[in-house]
């Protein structure tokens, strides 16, 4: 396994390529570990098990060799009374529960602002509270 058909001045790591059968569905099909291999069928067992898991979708941003992409997460993620939240950490709350709780998500600082000048709670895409 391996990409032989690198420059022969390559000295940067050797990326291996291990195929993933799993059907977990935001997986690309190739990892470099086989822990993520295993972690892959892991997240597709469980979620065939329970159907409160699902493959997150909140957009996270990877390095490319084109630059900077927006993917989807991925991570296994479980439905909660209000909302989600997936193993990566993300956590994402109902609209209606927003609207009861009186915040709302603000994606930067002019949405916060907004929000606050009409008297709701601007919080971060990770559910802080925005800092003042
Ligand atoms: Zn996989
Ligand atoms: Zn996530």
């Amino acid at each position: 396994m391996g990409d032989y058909n690198v420059d022969p001045n390559y000295d940067g790591p050797v990326r291996h390529v291990i195929y993933c059968r799993s059907d977990w569905a935001t997986c690309f099909g190739v990892h470099e570990t086989v822990a993520e291999v295993q972690d892959c069928y892991r997240k597709a067992r469980v979620a065939r098990n329970d159907p409160d898991y699902f493959p997150c979708g909140w957009l996270v941003e990877i390095r490319t060799e084109d630059g900077i992409a927006a993917i989807a997460c991925g991570a296994l993620a479980r439905v909660t009374p209000r909302g989600f939240e997936c193993e990566a950490g993300h956590e994402h709350v109902h609209a209606e529960v927003r609207h009861r709780e009186g915040w709302e998500y603000a994606e930067d600082l002019d949405e916060a602002h907004q929000l606050f000048r009409a008297g709701v709670e601007p919080r971060t895409m990770a559910g802080q509270v925005w800092p003042a």
